[in-house]
């Protein structure tokens, strides 16, 4: 398959991110290589395929750090929680987190959870399972 048949896929900012009905992350998975990502590629981070197909990202996973942001950018009150989490299927994804002790420590186990108003910044966050 040529790379430019990738040129021909849904464009970046028209994927979609998640589906808050499921629950889910929606990324993307090779099918030559199987790498996943979160958002989903136009092409192959690891082997450089345009062979990418859309799926939903385990709703769970494992906090591996984070940070509280003093300096927000525009729309968002500070301070804030961001963190990297290792999703159970290897995704590693950068997102906001709610409900963490004041003194947690990583690696925690987290889960995906949705704002009722999907339109509220962000959309979705992880919190302690
Ligand atoms: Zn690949």
């Amino acid at each position: 398959m040529e790379l430019s048949s990738a040129a021909e896929r849904q464009n970046f900012t028209a994927r979609p991110r998640y589906d808050a009905t499921a629950g889910v992350l929606i990324g993307s998975e090779c099918a030559d290589c199987g790498a996943r990502s979160w958002p989903g590629r136009g092409i192959c981070n690891r082997c450089g395929s345009p062979r990418l197909e859309q799926v939903a990202l385990a709703p769970a996973g494992s906090l591996q750090t984070y940070t509280t942001v003093h300096v927000a950018r525009p729309g968002l009150a500070a301070p804030y929680l961001l963190g990297q989490v290792r999703l159970d299927d290897g995704v590693r994804v950068h997102a906001h987190l709610r409900g963490l002790a004041a003194d947690a420590h990583v690696p925690l186990r987290v889960r995906l959870a949705f704002a009722a108003d999907l339109e509220t910044v962000p959309p979705f966050h992880f919190e302690p399972e």
